[in-house]
């Protein structure tokens, strides 16, 4: 533990050379829960000889406790500390790079301020370090490989812990993220993209909360789990449901028109009652709304209304019907939410037969999966005239061809068309 006569980090036993690093007194280490943490996983494996298996175990031992903070305390020599481990510490560090200078010059003779021996109360264990520093690369020896899987699965579990700060689950999820790979487990790859996404939605970190869901969903759809998919398309659209109404100016026109779409669907009960068919009738006329965020809130909206009972699929197929024989625009967004209803899996494609005997014969519709023209992200369940699984479709960003189809993607919001050159209703 000597700084003196070794050239070495006196934490994590990096080599270091002159003039590297920084020089810390024992007082300005023992303070650091951090730091005690780290030296905990260091001698984890010998800890766990004595029947001590975690950090919290081995601050609730008196004995051992105290026997390590005395040891520590103890050091009289100054501390050499490498330019990744003093991130642990509270120091100056303009300060302790220059003690260090100084020490290499003088040959390990130079004394910083404070060196010596700290007393027993200058230590502390208590406070819960956020996350515990990474072993440099390179640097990771066979303890710390085998005592791998157990860090990942306390890591895991404070990152998903309620009440952990959202800078803390970014911090744990990132490291993670460079420890596990698709074929993990526990955790699962898309899960701790999910988690930390969820911790960027809490700050209103929108873009990279959308990048961490797009992640998990593609790690889904490699895996065709489909209930990952569903999963993180709820949250891509609960995340464009609280973004949206923040662009509108308060107490404008449009701000207005949001907030009557909110109540319209925040009424909305599981059971379908005599009011329900009002409600959702209210919110399906703002699908056809000039203003886009408008239409893509009411839509996103309509994807999470509770559509649970018979009685509420059946009126939507109802109504999506009578939309698509009067040729309303709303069709198409319409017809989406039924498509739901169909469970389309990463590869679907529903022809019109199918479709007959899941939604009734007078649903004279294919539906097919399409990826959107402005972020590429397969968008599921996309009502289509019956032959247009048959010709040939192009996904476009505008109107395009003999006959196209509006979708509204479900992970960047914007709208795209399927668009067809020879027109499949014929
Ligand atoms: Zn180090
Ligand atoms: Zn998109």
């Amino acid at each position: 533990m000597s700084a003196q006569s070794s050239g070495v980090c006196d934490v994590c036993g990096a080599g270091l050379s002159a003039p590297s690093g920084h020089l810390l007194v024992t007082r300005e280490v023992v303070r650091e829960p951090k730091y005690w943490e780290h030296y905990y996983r260091k001698h984890e494996a010998e800890f766990a000889l004595l029947g001590v298996r975690s950090y919290e175990a081995f601050k609730n031992n008196p004995d051992l406790r105290e026997m390590c903070a005395k040891t520590l305390a103890g050091q009289s020599t100054p501390w050499m500390v490498c330019e990744s481990c003093v991130d642990m510490f509270g120091v100056d560090r303009q300060a302790t790079r220059r003690y260090a200078e100084e020490w290499w010059q003088s040959g390990g003779t130079f004394a910083p301020p404070g060196v010596g021996r700290a007393p027993l109360s200058a230590v502390n264990m208590d406070e819960a370090p956020p996350t515990s520093p990474r072993p440099p690369p390179g640097k990771e020896g066979f303890l710390d490989r085998l005592m791998r899987p157990q860090r990942v699965k306390r890591m895991w579990e404070q990152a998903k812990k309620i009440g952990t700060d959202a800078q803390t689950t970014q911090a744990i999820c990132s490291e993670l993220l460079g420890m596990v790979d698709e074929s993990s487990k526990e955790p699962d790859l898309g899960r701790v993209f999910i988690v930390r996404g969820n911790s960027y939605l809490g700050q209103d970190r929108y873009e990279e909360a959308l990048a961490d869901y797009s992640r998990a969903a593609d790690i889904f759809l490699r895996r065709k789990d489909l209930s990952g998919i569903l999963d993180c398309e709820r949250r891509m659209r609960f995340l464009h449901i609280s973004r949206i109404p923040k662009g509108a100016s308060p107490g404008s026109e449009k701000a207005e028109r949001l907030q009557h779409v909110h109540f319209a669907s925040a009424l909305m009960r599981i059971e379908w009652t005599y009011s329900s068919a009002t409600q959702l009738e209210d919110l399906l006329s703002h699908l056809g709304d000039p203003d886009p965020d408008v239409r893509a809130f009411a839509c996103h909206r309509l994807g999470d209304a509770p559509l649970i009972a018979p009685e509420g699929k059946k009126w939507l197929v109802d109504y999506y019907r009578k939309c698509l024989l009067a040729e309303d625009d709303r069709a198409a967004l319409v017809g989406r939410r039924v498509g739901d209803f169909l469970f389309m899996g990463p590869d679907d494609v529903y022809p019109g037969d199918i479709v007959w005997m899941k939604l009734g014969r007078d649903v004279a519709n294919s539906f097919v999966n399409c990826t959107c023209a402005h972020c590429g992200y397969p968008n599921r369940g996309i009502p289509v005239p019956l032959a247009g699984v048959t010709t040939p479709y192009f996904s476009r960003k505008d109107r395009h061809g003999e006959y196209s189809v509006l979708v509204l993607c479900v992970r960047c919001s914007r709208e795209f068309f399927i668009a067809w050159d020879t027109d499949p209703r014929h």
